[in-house]
């Protein structure tokens, strides 16, 4: 059992554990199963149905394994209740199913995770919901605009995982609490840095493949809620598209968050100090790190964050061109060149052709993606000293 007054680091150690039921073991076990049996007719049919509770009835609903990680993202996010799903993009996806219907409107800003753009421009649009992106950086006003009497829902992620926008989440929340909208969120970049029902969001969603796991190894996604009707929505929804996780993945993704704490302040540690010192290269024209002092979306990210992840983006000094960012990755011998991100290992992508939008009026210089694990921060500084060294702009 957790204690709310603990501090966050002892949460995560104690949040999802409950050693008197698992023979005294530390770590919870993995129950894999389809069937439970029951021993007779009396005990099948005091077993409860109510979708909602902790039942054992068929592995499709859950098991002790996936009940205990739901705990500890519950804790994570600060909510009441979470649901794990097989993916992080499931995890957007099924919460828009469940909050959309036929002839209804989306509201997602321009610089959301791709892969949300395209479920929204194939999948709603098929099914009647109609989508308007907006400018990542929109104030609430500029926002309330956008409002139609069929908007039933917000989604926000702040910042966006390629160009580092961040969102002012409380006063766009409460623009779309005025018009009776729900407020989602992707709130995989800001972990437990940011406290998303305190903000005003309604459900918090995360790639639990990026840093709760933390070991680029797991596919899994959390749906945290902080009200009985949002959660209710949620499963009903998840449990009727069959959305499962596999009990050892939600395992592996416990253990995982059992480092998470220390990870988490070690990478943003390291994050800064490589950021900061790109910052200072004359190739480098701006460094996309919310943390960072004068970087865009700092003020919003010093009033609603308690700390940063170590992804962050770089943005090529002009006479740079994108077959000089392709040379810059591929010359790097401690960054892989890598989609995904939140491992214990560092990652530089050079944006181009993953992003879709049309980035020209944001940006004058090509972007790549930065991701710092856990090796020595100074060697990494060598390593990115050596590919800057060794570039010559040819604005190709
Ligand atoms: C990776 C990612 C996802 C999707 O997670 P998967 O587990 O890879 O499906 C969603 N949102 C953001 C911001 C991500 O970075």
């Amino acid at each position: 059992m957790t204690d709310k007054n603990q501090r966050f680091a002892t949460r995560l150690v104690t949040a999802g554990r409950a050693p008197i039921h698992q023979h005294g073991f530390v770590n919870p076990a993995v129950h894999r199963g389809t069937t439970v049996l029951y021993p007779d007719m009396a005990t099948r049919l005091a077993v409860g149905r109510n979708r909602y509770e902790r039942n054992l009835t068929y592995g499709l609903t859950g098991t002790p394994t996936h009940w205990a990680l739901e705990d500890m993202i519950a804790e994570v996010e600060g909510g009441t209740r979470a649901q794990i799903v097989s993916s992080g993009l499931a995890a957007c996806t099924a919460p828009l199913m469940a909050y959309l219907s036929a002839g209804d409107h989306l509201l997602v800003p321009d610089s959301v995770y791709g892969p949300v753009r395209t479920f929204a421009n194939k999948i709603l649009k098929k099914l009647g919901v109609e989508t308007t992106y907006f400018d990542p950086e929109i104030d609430a006003s500029g926002l309330a605009v956008l409002f139609q009497s069929n908007t039933k829902v917000l989604f926000l992620e702040s910042p966006g995982s390629h160009t580092f926008e961040m969102q002012d989440v409380p006063a766009l929340s409460a623009v779309a609490h005025a018009h009776g909208a729900r407020v989602l969120m992707d709130n995989t970049w800001g972990v437990y840095f940011f406290q998303p029902f305190a903000h005003g969001v309604d459900v918090s969603i995360q790639a639990l493949t990026k840093y709760v796991v933390g070991h680029s190894d797991v596919l899994l996604g959390s749906i945290a809620t902080n009200s009985e009707e949002d959660f209710r929505a949620i499963r009903d929804t998840v449990l009727d598209l069959g959305h499962y996780a596999s009990p050892d993945d939600c395992w592996l993704a416990l253990r995982g968050a059992r480092t998470l704490g220390v990870r988490l302040d070690r990478q943003m540690e390291s994050g800064l100090t490589v950021a900061r010192w790109l910052q200072d290269r004359p190739e480098i024209a701006r460094v996309l790190h919310p943390a960072l002092p004068g970087a865009p979306g700092h003020d919003l990210w010093k009033r609603d964050f308690t700390g940063a992840p170590a992804l962050f983006g770089i943005e090529f000094a002009p006479g740079y061109g994108q077959q000089d960012t392709y040379r810059f990755a591929e010359s790097l011998q401690l960054f892989g060149i890598g989609v995904s991100w939140g491992g214990y290992e560092s990652l530089a992508l050079p944006t181009t052709g993953t992003i879709t939008r049309n980035l020209s009026s944001r940006f004058a210089g090509h972007l790549v993606r930065m991701h710092v694990g856990l090796e020595d921060p100074a060697d990494l500084i060598a390593d990115l000293e050596q590919a800057l060294d060794r570039l010559v702009k040819s604005g190709a």
